[in-house]
């Protein structure tokens, strides 16, 4: 990570604590590794995010109905999914950091490297050449880059076999042939690499025996499969039709750093998508066009977010993609979109014995529907947004103000009520207008220390709009609404306020642009 990102990352994490959006877990006790807590700013957050998503997916497609599945599931699920025998990384450890880490991403970083090290050797001849240099005809003939392009692409077809294979010998002889050295003991030193699996497990009831293990579901996907024909039945839909759902999921991260973008305890949105064999190709473009426009009507901004697809497609999948977005570590995966087959569902049918088929009417026939899946975590949104709205200004009087320049829908609260002076008043006037607003709007209501202060701590919660009650108000009842973003200000007549302010905090006017 560049320095300047890496410090903006930094700053970021601290005024989320700082301002209550996110706490690390039982802090007192030191926290708990890659486990949040949410603050009063961040569960507000949260919820809006929550509701963005759900009422785009459930009011504005009739054809797909939400669930709220248990957590713990019958063990066999975790079977039949493919978890219990593929949902591990391969991992080793440095005999002397005692560090471990995953082979995968020791390897990508290994390649990253290589490319920067090209970066560098254009770097170096664009100085040289000058005006004259032409970098494809640089990066297409010297030698020292096509010998580092070979290795990359070597290496990253040797992983791709690797992985495929799940050769864990493979995988240790590639970080051998790298070099690769502990960057924390910067030896050599590796255990082999084993397969580590990613659930949690408990046991259920009181005897603590083999047959009781349980886990906690590493994704919210199967309690929707499961429950894939009560739903159909009972709400009489016909294919193509969704299921979607919010709830927790738990995977216990080796490589768990970087804040609330790779938790052991995280929230997902997912919305399976049932569809006719054969047309799923059809779906999996449909919903990638839809969740990009979902994210990009956020207004954080187009160049933010791209498509990357996957080229190790896992167990299940016959095409997938992530939307990547530009977090402040660089592009990485906010959400998945998988076009699953009739994977799960079929092996569902293998292992629990009960048929899971549709009856379309109109073939006439019985099949296993196919699915498309669009899965997005809650954490990754909140880390998106929290990131790119967080704003450092210098001011033009020369003051400094940080801003999180939320989108408004969005913002934890949407209007604070300040009276100028808790006298004469204008504190009574102040809870009148509160009391007309807060059964539509999150409403702060607070009368202490300047104006300005006050202005201060509203823009660094990102709280789009001051109300400002004056001696004025109490002449012509009008009021001042203070602008977050440009920090105008504009007399309003009390009638005209809830109005106004409903309209430009509404999450439903926000889906209408989508
Ligand atoms: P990654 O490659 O980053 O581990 P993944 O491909 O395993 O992610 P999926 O299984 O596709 O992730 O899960 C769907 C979504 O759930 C991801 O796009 C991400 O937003 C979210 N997610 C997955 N794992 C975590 C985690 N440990 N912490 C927070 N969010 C997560």
């Amino acid at each position: 990570m560049a320095n300047q990102e890496d410090n903006l990352f930094k700053n970021v994490i601290s005024h989320a604590k700082e301002y209550g959006f996110i706490f690390p877990s039982s802090e007192i006790y030191d926290g708990l590794s890659a486990v949040y807590d949410y603050g009063q700013n961040g569960v507000e957050l949260k919820n809006n995010i929550k509701e963005y998503w759900w009422k785009f997916m459930t009011l504005l497609h009739d054809n797909i109905v939400g669930i709220d599945a248990a957590i713990f599931m019958h063990p066999t699920t975790w079977k039949a999914s493919g978890h219990v025998d593929a949902f591990s990384d391969p991992m080793l450890d440095n005999k002397d950091s005692k560090k471990r880490y995953r082979a995968d991403v020791l390897i990508e970083d290994a390649i990253a490297k290589l490319e920067e090290k090209i970066e560098k050797e254009v770097e170096k001849a664009a100085k040289r050449f000058g005006d004259t240099f032409d970098r494809e005809k640089f990066t297409g003939t010297n030698p020292r880059v096509l010998e580092f392009k070979q290795k990359i692409s070597d290496t990253n077809a040797r992983l791709k076999t690797a992985i495929g294979g799940a050769d864990m010998v493979a995988l240790k002889q590639i970080i051998i042939d790298l070099d690769i050295t502990d960057p924390v003991s910067g030896t050599k030193n590796w255990t082999d690499v084993r397969q580590f699996n990613l659930m949690f497990s408990t046991e259920m009831g009181s005897v603590a025996d083999d047959a009781n293990k349980i886990y906690l579901r590493p994704e919210t996907a199967q309690g929707i499969f499961v429950n894939f024909l009560n739903v159909q039945k009972t709400s009489r839909m016909k294919i193509p039709f969704g299921i979607a759902q919010i709830g927790k999921a738990f995977r216990n991260e080796i490589v768990a750093r970087q804040f609330i973008f790779r938790m052991r305890e995280f929230e997902q949105m997912e919305m399976q998508f049932f569809v006719k064999p054969g047309e799923e190709m059809k779906w999996y473009e449909f919903w990638k066009d839809k969740r990009m426009k979902w994210h990009q009507a956020l207004g954080l901004g187009n160049e933010n977010y791209r498509f990357h697809d996957h080229l190790n497609l896992a167990h299940y999948a016959n095409a997938a993609c992530d939307i990547q977005f530009h977090f402040p570590m660089g592009f990485k995966e906010l959400e998945g979109i998988h076009s699953r087959t009739d994977f799960d569902l079929k092996n569902h049918e293998k292992y629990s014995g009960k048929k899971l088929q549709y009856f379309d009417s109109e073939d006439n026939r019985n099949y296993i529907p196919y699915v498309v899946e669009t899965s997005v975590g809650l954490d990754r949104m909140f880390l998106s947004i929290l990131s790119k709205s967080y704003t450092e200004e210098k001011l033009e009087d020369g003051s400094d103000r940080v801003v999180l320049r939320i989108p408004v829908p969005l913002a934890p609260i949407k209007v604070a009520i300040l009276p100028l002076m808790k006298k004469d008043g204008l504190p009574e006037k102040a809870k009148e207008i509160m009391n007309e607003l807060k059964f539509d709007l999150r409403c702060f209501y607070e009368e202490k220390d300047a104006i300005g202060k006050r202005y201060r701590r509203q823009d660094a919660i990102g709280t789009p709009y001051c109300i400002t009650i004056d001696h004025q108000t109490l002449e012509d009842n009008t009021v001042t609404i203070r602008d977050r973003d440009t920090m105008k200000q504009e007399r309003v007549k009390i009638g005209d306020i809830r109005m106004q302010m409903i309209e430009a905090c509404s999450i439903n006017n926000l889906l209408r642009k989508i």
